[in-house]
């Protein structure tokens, strides 16, 4: 006979709260019943009815191929057995939890009073639903593969190494305004103000948002000294200096943007007395852009300084260190970038982006995987390179989009009930 499915991250059926007004939000076509939902599921077993009162034993048979749960992660494991007590006509109704995997398979054992044993007909299989929704950036260019990718990955399939999550999105892809490069700097990642308005809250907290930008990039301090003779210097007029920190952060497209100058810090003349003279803003201006709008360099004018005047100028100003893409902690949204520095990223570049924050969002890399490293605090990455894991903590030419087998044991246990789960809070 055929298994019944059971839905073992969404909420329980539970009685005295308002999950009757919370269950219809999770529905979608492939959830038929509210009893299908959570990890605790009733079996009824008939015994003869002279053993009224006694409490009786139901045994959890789990398959062999389900999900092994080691000491520490026995929260997440099934139950071994469960008990009850016989009602007069003889029937019992057990409780028992299911493990937060997917894909688990458990057949059930009656034990009663005499110690005679019941095989019955009951059969249950784990899975784990999520919701996400789908915006870009006006201007964005990002073909629909990759979405594709990651919910067949995600999801169950003839492939063993698939982890039974069904990933239902919600809607359909929304346009929204943002800058064309977005800051992707830890500690504000404000980028969620971009979707904050358009976002359905409907599913929360069991949906996550995925919106692609065009760049992602973190404005990077950088510095340059530049000794200056004034008497003996013919060109102070035009003093060049490079960025060594990527290209200028944003400089802007249009003369009121970029007469604001967001990548100019600080400027300041130091002469050998000590004595510091302000260069004014005025006096320095971005170089042009090159062919692809990337800015490299600007220029300093400091004829204006007195004669005679010996030391050195000072430049303090920011330059962009792009990233692929990232998954905040405790916003309910991830992030990929459409291009890095200018350049256009390959489907399948973005494919990869795509599924190594989403893995991120559902909880990889949990610490105590045997593969788990997290570099100068970096984020939690799986150090699998030889299996060239998709989440490997860097660019990784020969980075398949799929999950090692390390991984995908993680994934196919993770407990993906996500109230309480702070990394999916609305944004
Ligand atoms: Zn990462
Ligand atoms: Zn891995």
């Amino acid at each position: 006979m055929s298994s019944r499915i059971q839905w073992v991250n969404l909420p329980e059926k539970t009685h005295g709260d308002d999950s009757e007004q919370k269950r219809k939000y999770l529905f979608c076509n492939e959830i038929k019943d509210v009893n299908d939902m959570g990890r605790t599921i009733f079996i009824q077993a008939e015994f003869d009815s002279k053993a009224a009162s006694a409490i009786a034993t139901l045994e959890v048979i789990p398959d062999p191929g389900n999900a092994v749960f080691s000491e520490t992660e026995a929260a997440g494991a099934a139950a071994i057995h469960a008990q009850a007590a016989i009602q007069s006509d003889g029937k019992a109704e057990f409780a028992v939890r299911l493990s937060t995997a997917g894909g688990d398979k458990f057949k059930f054992k009656a034990h009663d009073t005499n110690g005679t044993v019941k095989e019955l007909s009951d059969q249950f299989e784990t899975r784990r639903l999520l919701y996400f929704q789908v915006f870009k950036i006006k201007g964005t260019s990002v073909g629909a593969g990759a979405l594709t990718h990651m919910k067949n990955e995600f999801a169950n399939g003839a492939n063993s190494h698939k982890h039974h999550i069904t990933l239902v999105q919600l809607g359909s892809e929304q346009e929204v305004d943002g800058p064309p490069i977005v800051d992707g700097s830890p500690p504000g990642h404000s980028v969620g103000d971009y979707i904050k308005s358009s976002r359905d809250s409907g599913k929360d907290p069991y949906c996550f948002s995925v919106l692609f930008v065009d760049q992602i990039a973190e404005p990077v301090e950088d510095k340059s000294d530049y000794p200056v003779d004034v008497d003996n210097d013919p060109d102070l007029n035009e003093l060049p200096i490079y960025s060594t920190k990527g290209p200028l952060w944003s400089v802007g497209n249009t003369p009121e943007e970029q007469e604001r100058k967001l990548w100019l810090k600080e400027a300041y003349f130091l002469e050998a007395s000590g004595r510091r003279l302000r260069i004014e803003p005025a006096q320095i201006k971005a170089q042009a852009p090159d062919s692809k709008g990337r800015v490299f360099s600007f220029v300093a004018d400091l004829s204006g300084l007195p004669k005679g005047t010996k030391g050195k100028a000072h430049f303090v100003f920011l330059g962009s260190d792009f990233t692929n893409g990232f998954s905040p902690r405790g916003k309910g949204f991830i992030c990929v970038a459409a291009r890095s520095c200018w350049d256009p990223r390959t489907e399948s570049s973005i494919t990869a982006t795509l599924m190594h924050e989403a893995g991120h969002k559902l909880g990889m890399v949990p610490v105590g995987q045997s593969t788990h490293y997290n570099e100068n605090n970096t984020g939690r990455h799986c150090r699998h390179e030889i299996n060239q894991c998709l989440m490997f903590g860097r660019q990784h030419l020969k980075r398949s989009n799929s999950f090692c087998p390390v991984c995908s044991e993680s994934l196919r246990k993770m407990d993906l009930d996500t109230r309480g789960n702070v990394d999916f809070t609305p944004p």
